[in-house]
């Protein structure tokens, strides 16, 4: 039996649970909690009748703390979502006290799965879920830069007119204005992404990555899909227990901090990190990048 409860039942969480019951994720039981009950009943109830369509049986029901008891993977996106113009970190503040609130109730269950952390701003999520759980840092991810990595492979599939799964480059750092790309490691199939894209295609690769939801919220409010499929990847890839590397934020030892950066995930969480051999200009992006996510935590009360 597989379980997931899934805290916060906004865009975010929806699109993740939508993807769960039309995808073959193994997911048995998935149970929605929110500050909100009635609407986490309406989203269960409607959610229950879709699944009747769907291939798999899948338990669904709005549920409670105790339901964390025996959950393998808590995903959060409770929480503020960005306005028009501001930036994922300005949601700070307003998210910390949502967490503390969600995790000093998950403390008190025997919870002993996986979090999966989808609120922003991502990388400090991630590292409040990881102070306050006090949860060994494999056992806690964040979705990180999987979303910035498929629009990245969206842009380059489309311009080359190649499937995205044989595109190999990755966005890496913050999920947020300061994340990078590592140009260097990147591949189309076997070749160096040199060969197919110049520098200003490159530059504005990133720049339209980083500028997405920027984009996104401004015409229609949130973003979603995206974010709801990466979970939903993560989630079949811990369950499948399938060794598959993704950009996910977690906390490692080098880099002192929570950050984006390519790791492998199998039925435990995270089994450790891939070693990136960037080049010094890229070291040192990546570095600033870091750091911005470490003076926002730094300014955090725990
Ligand atoms: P939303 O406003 O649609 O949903 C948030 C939900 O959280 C609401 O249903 C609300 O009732 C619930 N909530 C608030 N406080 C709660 C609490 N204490 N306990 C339980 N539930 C609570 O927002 P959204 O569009 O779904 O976005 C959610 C978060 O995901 C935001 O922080 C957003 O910035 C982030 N996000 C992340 C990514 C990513 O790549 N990781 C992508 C898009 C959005």
């Amino acid at each position: 039996m597989n379980k997931v409860v899934l805290i916060g039942c906004g865009n975010v969480g929806m699109s993740y649970a939508y993807s769960i019951i039309n995808s073959d994720s193994k997911v048995d039981e998935l149970v929605i909690i929110d500050v909100n009950v009635d609407k986490a009943k309406g989203e269960a109830m409607d959610l229950m009748h879709a699944s009747s369509c769907s291939k798999r049986k899948i338990n669904i029901k709005a549920g409670d703390y105790t339901d964390c008891d025996d959950a393998d993977i808590i995903c959060i996106s409770a929480g503020r979502n960005q306005d028009v113009g501001e930036t994922r970190m300005d949601l700070i503040e307003k998210n910390y006290n949502v967490f503390k609130s969600i995790i000093s109730e998950i403390n008190k269950t025997k919870f002993n799965g996986i979090y999966l952390i989808a609120t922003n701003p991502l990388d400090v999520m991630t590292y409040v879920t990881l102070r306050l759980s006090n949860f060994p840092a494999y056992k806690v991810i964040g979705s990180g830069t999987t979303l910035d990595t498929a629009r990245l492979r969206f842009l380059i599939s489309e311009q080359l007119e190649m499937n995205p799964k044989n595109i190999h480059a990755y966005v890496i750092g913050e999920h947020g204005d300061s994340e990078m790309i590592p140009w260097s490691v990147a591949r189309i199939g076997l070749n160096s992404v040199d060969k197919y894209l110049n520098k200003s295609t490159k530059n504005k690769m990133l720049k339209d990555v980083r500028n997405s939801a920027y984009e996104i919220i401004k015409k229609k409010g949130n973003t979603a899909y995206g974010i709801g499929m990466c979970l939903k990847n993560i989630t079949e890839a811990i369950f499948n227990n399938s060794n598959t590397i993704f950009t996910l934020s977690t906390y490692i030892d080098k880099f002192k901090c929570c950050v984006g950066y390519p790791v492998i995930v199998n039925r435990s969480g995270v089994r450790g990190y891939t070693e990136l051999n960037l080049t010094s200009e890229e070291h040192s992006e990546f570095n600033k990048s870091l750091d911005t996510i470490k003076s926002i935590i730094k300014q955090i009360k725990f």
